[in-house]
């Protein structure tokens, strides 16, 4: 269910696995994406056990409609009959509201600042890596109070810099915009690390206690990989403060 829990000063990040849920094959168990053609009943409930086992409000989780762009949207409450906004990241500085974010070999980015009361979700995949949603986000938590220095940074289960095969000149465009990010396959093929990149746009803003998921999607049969199965479910990360 949580395959990864921390929490720093009363800012608390999670990250689910795909087990403990009630969705069937090829979402089973714990698919938390609305959007990848899981029965809708299976997705709620398991948004429910989900929440409940990080001890929050199912109902209270702000989630996202991510399209891999750079945008970022500034959320006090729930969006309740509001439409969601089609953004990557969002930002509160309202205490004890949930983010979340979806992914399945993206990276997820969960971000607080403790002491300013500021939390962040962001989906970077590699096109919001090369977009720039992640400083994106720093920016808005800045822009609410938020310090880098002062900010917690930890990313999540995404595949690996020696699985993300890419063309040639798709890494040669990534590189040129952040240099971190070029890879290669263990195989010996040109290939990406987002999860590299990120990291190495958080350094550049002064955010320095930055941790980074062991977890490899594609390789781990414990989370869904969108590359290795194509149709399957999403995990989540959820991060709040007290
Ligand atoms: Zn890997």
């Amino acid at each position: 269910m949580i395959g990864q829990r921390d929490t720093v000063s009363g800012a608390h990040f999670a990250f689910t696995d795909r087990w403990g849920g009630v969705s069937a094959a090829p979402y089973e168990e714990l698919n938390l994406g609305g959007a990848v053609g899981d029965d809708p009943d299976a997705v709620r409930t398991n948004r429910e056990l989900a929440a409940r086992s990080l001890g929050l409000d199912p109902a209270r989780v702000v989630w996202m409609n991510q399209v891999h762009g750079p945008d970022v949207a500034v959320v006090d409450e729930p969006w309740g009959a509001k439409p969601v906004p089609d953004v990557d990241a969002i930002v509160t500085a309202r205490r004890g509201l949930p983010l979340a974010v979806l992914t399945a070999d993206c990276t997820p980015v969960l971000l607080a600042d403790p002491v300013a009361g500021i939390a962040a979700a962001a989906h970077a995949g590699r096109p919001g890596m090369v977009a720039g949603v992640v400083p994106a986000a720093v920016r808005a938590m800045m822009e609410l109070g938020a310090e880098p220095s002062r900010i917690v940074a930890r990313t999540g289960p995404a595949v690996c810099g020696r699985c993300y095969e890419v063309p040639e000149v798709m890494r040669a465009d990534v590189s040129a915009v952040e240099p971190a990010a070029h890879a290669e396959t263990s195989w010996g093929t040109p290939a990406v690390d987002v999860t590299a990149g990120v990291h190495a746009q958080l350094e550049r803003l002064g955010v320095r206690d930055r941790e980074q998921s062991p977890v490899c999607t594609l390789e781990s049969g414990d989370h869904f990989s969108y590359r290795r199965d194509r149709t399957t479910g999403r995990l989540a990360g959820y991060v709040w403060l007290d």
